[in-house]
């Protein structure tokens, strides 16, 4: 039986409230992501046969799929502890050292974020990846030394919504790469059932799966409107969450019939009214906006090509005739467009 891991370091990542209690705690027990969760196993069961270190994985597909969730199931399947932080905050090499140095055999490195490690600090993990040591230069100038520290042997495990921003070397030194994709309806209306089961919210099967359709295949954005459901049934409703307190909370929410919510349909409008459709650059409609850039590409995007109603293209990004659709909007040059803001 694997012991429980031991985390120091960072936060996991969760800050929303009530949520911590609903990760699942062992891959076995989360949902979907079937094939990804059969090659880990076949590794960690490898790796554990061989009494070797874990290779390294990297985890990488948008916000909100399970990558952190993954990366702390696998100590507790291994048996082994686990180190988080966050490529945000590693500035400089000697902020991974401690981290590497303290790392115990066949323990776990979490870097969450990580294709944003500075050039300096990645490069310091290639031999630290590779041969489990790391070079420090001491001094400066004719006088400078570099002396070998031997780590032990560890599994790094990178989360990153970005693959595309890795450098070539940094992502060839992972052994494992696993692209985490959306939940259909099913898996999360599941996840959501577990969830109200954790917390005790009583939620009916069709109001479940509203809220699974409108969760843009994402479990922690289902997670997060359960709760606000669940607020929403306590103080307007009698504490259940039928299917009319669901699509009541959602709509008081700016949530639409397919999950869109308001900053998404900015988007959409922003880019249907300014730009005439497009093809229009990400700076320019974020700028337009006033929102993060990061947040559009990382979130609003990813969701809005998965339903078709937006592609992106060499000369920039356009909105299809679905969009133009759902929004009631028409074509330019096909008749009045109407604002939505
Ligand atoms: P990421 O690291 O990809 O941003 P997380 O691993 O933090 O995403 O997942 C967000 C939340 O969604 C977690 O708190 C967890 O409760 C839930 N979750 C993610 N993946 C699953 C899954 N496969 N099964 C059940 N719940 C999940």
């Amino acid at each position: 039986m694997a012991r429980e891991p031991v985390v120091t370091g960072g936060n996991g990542g969760e800050d929303e409230r009530d949520l911590k209690g609903l990760r699942p705690q062992r891959m076995q027990d989360m949902v979907g992501q079937r094939d990804v969760y059969a090659r880990l196993q076949v590794a960690v069961e490898a790796a554990r046969m061989r009494g070797d270190a874990l290779g390294h994985i990297l985890f990488d597909g948008p916000p909100g799929l399970g990558k952190t969730t993954f990366a702390l199931c696998i100590p507790r399947e291994i048996g082994s502890s686990i180190q988080l932080t966050s490529g945000a905050i590693l500035k400089a090499p000697k902020d991974l050292l401690p981290y590497l140095s303290n790392a115990p055999e066949k323990s776990v490195l979490f870097i969450d974020e990580i294709h944003r490690l500075p050039k300096a600090v990645e490069e310091y993990l290639y031999t630290a990846m590779e041969d489990f040591r790391i070079d420090i230069v001491l001094g400066e100038g004719v006088s400078a030394r570099t002396i070998n520290l031997h780590l032990k042997p560890f599994t790094l495990i990178g989360a990153t919504t970005r693959a595309g921003l890795l450098s070539g070397p940094l992502r060839d030194r992972f052994q494992i790469r696993e692209t985490l994709g959306f939940y259909n309806e099913q898996e999360l209306t599941e996840i959501l059932h577990r969830s109200a089961g954790n917390l005790e919210i009583p939620i009916r099967e069709d109001a479940a799966r509203e809220l699974a359709r409108r969760s843009r295949g994402t479990p922690r954005i289902a997670n997060n409107q359960l709760l606000w459901v669940r607020d929403f049934a306590t103080s307007r409703a009698d504490g259940e969450i039928t299917l009319e307190v669901a699509r009541a909370a959602l709509t008081m929410a700016g949530i639409d019939e397919l999950g869109l919510n308001r900053t998404d349909r900015q988007y959409l409008d922003t880019l249907i009214r300014v730009f005439q459709g497009g093809p229009a650059g990400i700076e320019a409609i974020g700028h337009t906006m006033n929102g993060s850039i990061d947040t559009l590409e990382d979130e609003v995007e990813p969701f809005l090509l998965r339903m078709e109603m937006l592609v992106r293209t060499p000369r920039g990004r356009i909105v299809t005739q679905r969009a133009y659709h759902h929004l009631g909007m028409k074509p330019a040059g096909g008749g009045t467009q109407r604002g939505l803001f």
